[in-house]
């Protein structure tokens, strides 16, 4: 079976990386000269908008799916003509959009900080009387690793902050006063069968995710299922879909989903039986879904801007390295590592022992 996937970065690779052993094959779109999933099969180097390029994409594969939400929903709507398409058109054009999500969740029950659309400087001073301060403005569509938002702390934060963001379209939320932060990967097949893996607690820093843990019997899980499973019902989802969750006062508020496999699930691939990469393939391509349990203790974290020495990092026992291959960058992940062990102490002192290495 060979897979269309639209962007070649990192999440396509790891695609590969799973679906190649279950006998797939991968064609990569992505206009980037240097896209690092290209090593791992065909690259189409293209705009997303090429038609000519699209078509010969579908022509030569079973299906397509997709490795960032910022595809133009024409590309979906044209792909879609042609080929399957999973997640649909439809999921993608709600989570790529910050007003659709959050208007999705509310429809569904589901607690989300107070949020308001803004399309003016007049509606963000009308927003911010109406929610109070503090609040994030945050662009509606494309905002990535806490780019594209500002926090409102004071009024003087307000003052032209529109044109600040590039006077496009966005959504004020209320600053919720969260204790934590989890994510809940969930995977639905194309018969409707739904798998979750254990909720993870995550760590950020300057809006760019650092460390992910994933919990032992979450007090919560319960509750993140029961909200995810409500978004897969009602978008007839098809992959894996990545829920963020602010956690606050007991319970769960939600921020974001993301249709694609996710940076918070990356502790998959050695931390879990069948990794959110291996499942979303086997998802999209109509195959029985592999279990979520966890296999021990597991941990990720990321690699911002550069690796650290491949030799030091693999010293670590049970620490598992993921180069990406990318150039170096200021803020631009590049690689991550899994760790894996029995308890959670031990756990702990491998975190350390990474994080040592990440500030040296
Ligand atoms: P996002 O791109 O929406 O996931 O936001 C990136 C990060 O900014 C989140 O992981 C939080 O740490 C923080 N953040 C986003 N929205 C809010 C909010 N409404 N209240 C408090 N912190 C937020």
């Amino acid at each position: 079976m060979k897979i269309g996937v639209i962007g070649g970065g990192q999440l396509g690779r790891m695609l590969a990386l799973a679906g190649t052993p279950l006998g797939m094959n991968f064609a990569f779109l992505d206009p980037a000269p240097d896209a690092c999933a290209a090593a791992l099969g065909e690259h189409l180097r293209a705009d997303y908008g090429d038609q000519d390029h699209l078509r010969q994409l579908a022509d030569e594969v079973d299906l397509v799916t997709f490795e960032f939400e910022s595809v133009p929903a024409e590309t979906v709507a044209f792909l879609s003509q042609f080929v399957p398409v999973y997640p649909s058109a439809e999921a993608l054009r709600i989570a790529r959009d910050r007003w659709f999500e959050k208007s999705m969740f509310k429809d569904l029950g589901i607690p989300t900080p107070a949020f308001a659309d803004i399309q003016s400087q007049a509606d963000l001073d009308a927003a911010v009387a109406s929610i109070g301060l503090p609040a994030v403005l945050k662009t509606r569509t494309l905002g990535y690793d806490g780019k594209g938002q500002k926090v409102l702390r004071t009024q003087a934060d307000v003052v032209d902050t529109f044109a600040e963001l590039g006077s496009v379209p966005c959504l004020l939320e209320g600053f919720v006063p969260f204790t934590g932060e989890v994510s809940l990967i969930a995977v639905r097949a194309r018969d409707g069968e739904t798998r979750f893996y254990p909720l993870v607690h995550n760590t950020h820093d300057s809006g760019i995710l650092r460390l992910s843990v994933a919990s032992e019997d979450h007090m919560l899980q319960g509750l993140a299922e029961d909200y995810a499973g409500r978004v897969l019902k009602q978008l007839d989802y098809v992959g894996v879909l990545a829920f963020e969750f602010f956690e606050v006062d007991g319970g769960l508020k939600a921020n974001e989903i993301a249709p694609r496999v996710h940076n918070s699930g990356h502790w998959t691939i050695e931390g879990a039986e069948c990794s959110q990469f291996e499942n979303h393939l086997r998802a999209v391509a109509g195959l029985p879904l592999g279990s979520t349990a966890k296999v021990g203790e597991s941990a990720m974290l990321n690699f911002i801007g550069e690796v650290p020495a491949v030799d030091q990092v693999v010293a670590i026992d049970d620490c598992h390295l993921h180069h990406y291959g990318k150039a170096f960058k200021v803020g631009r992940k590049v690689g991550h590592a899994t760790l894996r062990c029995d308890d959670m102490a031990t756990l702990e002192q491998k975190i350390q022992q990474v994080e040592a290495l990440i500030a040296g």
